[in-house]
């Protein structure tokens, strides 16, 4: 018998967690409360803790040692320009798809739900100006202690621009950060192994947990934020990776599998990260000192996904009070949108807190966030999973366009 891909053993655990936590759910609440006590709760935690515990010394190594390995200021900078531009290009696309389906499928037309909604607790969401100033930390073992991804993506690059100014003088530390980060990557692959049962354990919970009643009422919203993230992928994703980087999409998808299901069940870009760096790296072939700076910072500012359901559920949220929004406003969903991705956290649930700043730009009611607050948990996964791959799709499309530059100095050097 063939052995079982880590991807098609992944998906088994999905697919079993699902079903567990439904049957539990809806016959054996009583069975599943110590059940999920016991086994499920803690075993999402450990694999949960001991992916994310990998995070920080991995962006810190990988991204010091491929910072280092390009040196050249001038290449630095045409990647760091390039990476924002397409991460901000695919994301203002994503809510464009978002607010075209939301306004076709009106999902939140008919439905009288706003009303008996109750007020959530919600956190005031950072400004823009205060984000940028904060990328330089103050203390950079802070922030790393606060696992704060843009302050310590800040501190490897100098360091790794410091070495690399230095060459010969520091080889021994170059070495310890290169070495580093190929047993941090080593980790990851050991950790990996046990994510089938993790994933399980991570299904079973949350389904055991929300129950699948909820979903019937909420069924147009969710069609319509699955088919907006399923057509970016599709359509977007397909197409930059067909025209700017030659890349066969399907080939793509098949290789982002084992880290969309990671993404899927952790619901953290974030914790994903290791994993979506191996299949990078070693499945697409993305040189290290291009995805090490790429895919950190497109798992802390890049979120198609959630900038999908910000818009979504704006539009949803606007059909539901009655309130109907114009063009101008909706341009302006587009806008903050963006930016309310840019700054969403890449944790669970972080890309709801987010929602209310685009809420209040438009002037809509910010309890409108208790009303998709309940079947959040399960759109959270799937969003996820779309915003680590339009990273991938930004690392691949970089690295290409880097392999040209290179070949084209070769030749006019030669
Ligand atoms: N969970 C998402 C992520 O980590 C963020 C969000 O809540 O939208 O990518």
């Amino acid at each position: 018998m063939k052995k079982l891909s880590l991807t098609a053993k992944i998906l088994i655990g999905i697919i079993l967690g699902l079903i567990v936590g439904v049957v539990l759910n809806l016959y054996f609440p009583n069975v599943f409360k110590p059940l999920n006590e016991y086994l499920f709760d803690p075993a999402s935690q450990l694999f949960i803790k001991a992916i994310k515990m990998i995070v920080v010394p991995l962006v810190f190594f990988s991204l010091a040692s491929g910072a280092a390995g390009i040196a050249d200021p001038k290449k630095l900078g045409r990647i760091g320009v390039k990476t924002i531009v397409l991460y901000l290009f695919t994301t203002a696309v994503a809510i464009t798809f978002a607010l075209i389906l939301a306004n076709v499928i009106q999902p939140g037309v008919g439905t009288d739900i706003a009303k008996s909604a109750e007020k959530p607790e919600i956190e005031k969401a950072p400004s823009v100006m205060d984000t940028l100033v904060n990328i330089v930390p103050e203390n950079p073992v802070q922030a790393m202690a606060n696992a704060d991804m843009l302050q310590i993506i800040f501190f490897a690059l100098l360091f790794g621009i410091g070495m690399a100014l230095l060459k010969d003088k520091v080889v021994r530390v170059r070495e310890f950060i290169d070495q580093g980060n190929e047993i941090m990557l080593k980790l990851v692959t050991i950790i990996m192994a046990t994510a089938p049962y993790a994933a399980f354990a991570l299904m079973a919970r949350a389904v055991g947990e929300a129950g699948i009643d909820l979903i019937g009422s909420m069924a147009w919203y969710m069609v319509t934020l699955l088919l907006a993230l399923l057509i970016h992928m599709l359509v977007t994703y397909s197409t930059l990776l067909t025209v700017l980087a030659k890349y066969n999409p399907v080939k793509f998808f098949k290789s982002m599998g084992r880290a969309m299901e990671v993404a899927f069940t952790t619901s953290s870009s974030a914790a994903t990260l290791p994993v979506t760096m191996d299949v990078v790296e070693k499945d697409f072939k993305v040189p290290k000192s291009i995805s090490s700076f790429v895919l950190p910072l497109g798992a802390t500012i890049n979120m198609d996904g959630t900038a999908i359901m910000q818009g979504v559920a704006a539009i949803f949220i606007s059909q539901l009070y009655g309130i109907p929004l114009g063009l101008e406003q909706q341009l302006m969903i587009i806008l903050t949108a963006t930016l309310a991705s840019v700054g969403t956290a890449a944790v669970p649930g972080a890309g709801l807190i987010m929602l209310t700043l685009v809420l209040q730009t438009v002037g809509l009611p910010v309890e409108g966030i208790a009303i998709v607050l309940g079947v959040d948990r399960l759109l959270d996964m799937s969003r996820t999973a779309t915003n680590i791959t339009g990273d991938a799709c930004v690392a691949v499309i970089v690295a290409k366009g880097e392999k040209g530059k290179e070949e084209e100095e070769t030749t006019t050097a030669a």
